[in-house]
């Protein structure tokens, strides 16, 4: 197996999570007596360029089909961040009717709508059809496709004044591929940003639930720099955001594209992740170690409830909390008695793996359980403050990363 950037041989494993069935793979009731099927997920990092990766196991159409049930408009905190995005980069940039924002991945539109009201033409490129048609009920145009050098050439040609990707970049297959369309598509003096966690994050903060089939990547600007590069794009401002436990925002525009001013952010961070030492093996040894460490803390608070009697659920059917319970080996009538979300779409299915059923969140007011495991931890603040109901009888909210916190 080769890197999928530089083609390098890949024989340093990071973190090996054993098999699970994708994350996002929701169990309908029906299927119930159907087997899943279980992929290996082991995360190597690449001695030349450093680009952490999982082995391509699966097809990425396979991953990202019609039952692909997140809908990005049901978080309230998500929704705040893409519309203060629409304004900064609108005042910052200087969009008007003439321009083109385009955005990969855009899901439901939770973020384009934004631009939209302000009267700047916009434009979706996302390959699940469920998603691409809530967004044209809100008057989203979209490309229902994969983004890549092909859907580039064939219909963004020299076109966009804004290629946006929130939370995407990670989730390419071919990597080197989708920077070349953005390479493609961008006008000449367009600007590029992309959003993802932050390779450092996840190693500072053990957040090895974000490991899943689906997020091909995990990346550090150091890693990106030698992408982005090979298909002359540059990085001119990187920006630290507080989203998904740490992420990084990247500005890059053509190499030839000289009315933008490189800000000093962009050294500083490449220096910053150079004294971690991200180019460097050791950097990447010993994180095995803090997962299985998690892993044990985890399943011992879980085993201690069960033996003291107390009862214990789950808020949020997240890929992450599915990464988790599937690397802890929890199953449903164990040790969680169900999980809520407050998306219809995933309500009353099973997840995947641990077929753990979920339900509504009015489920927690009717059983008052004594703990609810939040498993989208990054939302911890939003949920807890929302469901804080359970203080009435006593319940308390758990989290398991970056260490098992009981608030
Ligand atoms: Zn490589």
């Amino acid at each position: 197996m080769n890197c999928r950037h530089c083609n390098h041989s890949l024989t340093k494993v990071f973190c090996d999570l054993q098999t699970c069935p994708p994350s996002n793979a929701m169990v309908k009731p029906e299927l119930v007596n159907h087997p899943e099927t279980y992929f290996p997920l082991k995360v190597y990092v690449c001695e030349q360029c450093w680009l952490v990766q999982v082995d391509e196991i699966e097809r990425a159409d396979a991953i990202f089909n019609d039952e692909y049930t997140y809908f990005s408009s049901y978080s309230s905190s998500w929704l705040a961040h893409a519309k203060k995005y629409a304004d900064e980069m609108t005042s910052r940039l200087g969009f008007n009717e003439n321009s083109l924002i385009v955005e990969i991945a855009s899901n439901d539109g939770y973020l384009l709508q934004y631009f939209k009201e302000k009267n700047i033409p916009v434009l979706g490129v996302e390959p699940t059809a469920n998603t691409a048609k809530v967004a044209r009920e809100k008057g989203i145009d979209c490309i229902v496709d994969f983004f890549g050098s092909a859907i580039a050439s064939e219909r963004l040609l020299g076109k966009a004044d804004l290629i946006v990707g929130n939370n995407v970049l990670a989730h390419v297959p071919d990597i080197n591929d989708f920077v070349k369309g953005v390479k493609i598509a961008l006008k000449p003096n367009g600007v590029n940003t992309f959003e993802f966690p932050h390779l450092c994050k996840l190693v500072e903060f053990n957040q090895f639930d974000t490991i899943y089939h689906e997020h091909f990547s995990y990346l550090s600007l150091t890693a990106l720099k030698s992408v982005f590069e090979k298909q002359g794009l540059e990085f001119f401002d990187v920006q630290e955001l507080p989203t998904h436990g740490g992420s990084l925002r990247i500005f890059t525009k053509h190499i030839e594209d000289e009315s933008k001013e490189i800000s000093p952010s962009v050294a500083a961070m490449l220096q910053k992740e150079k004294e971690l030492g991200v180019d460097t093996l050791t950097y990447y040894s010993g994180f095995q170690e803090k997962v299985d460490e998690i892993r044990n803390e985890f399943l011992s608070f879980l085993l201690q409830a069960k033996k003291e009697d107390k009862k214990v659920v789950g808020y949020g059917a997240a890929a992450k909390g599915n990464t988790l319970l599937n690397y802890c080996g929890v199953k449903a009538n164990d040790l969680i008695d169900y999980v809520v979300d407050a998306s219809p779409y995933k309500q009353n299915k099973l997840l995947p793996g641990s077929r753990i059923p979920v339900y509504h969140p009015d489920k927690i007011k009717e059983t008052k359980p004594d703990y609810v495991v939040i498993f989208p931890w990054n939302l911890k603040d939003e949920i807890s403050v929302q469901h804080n109901y359970i203080n009435e009888w006593g319940g308390h909210f758990v989290t398991a990363i970056p260490n098992l916190h009981i608030l």
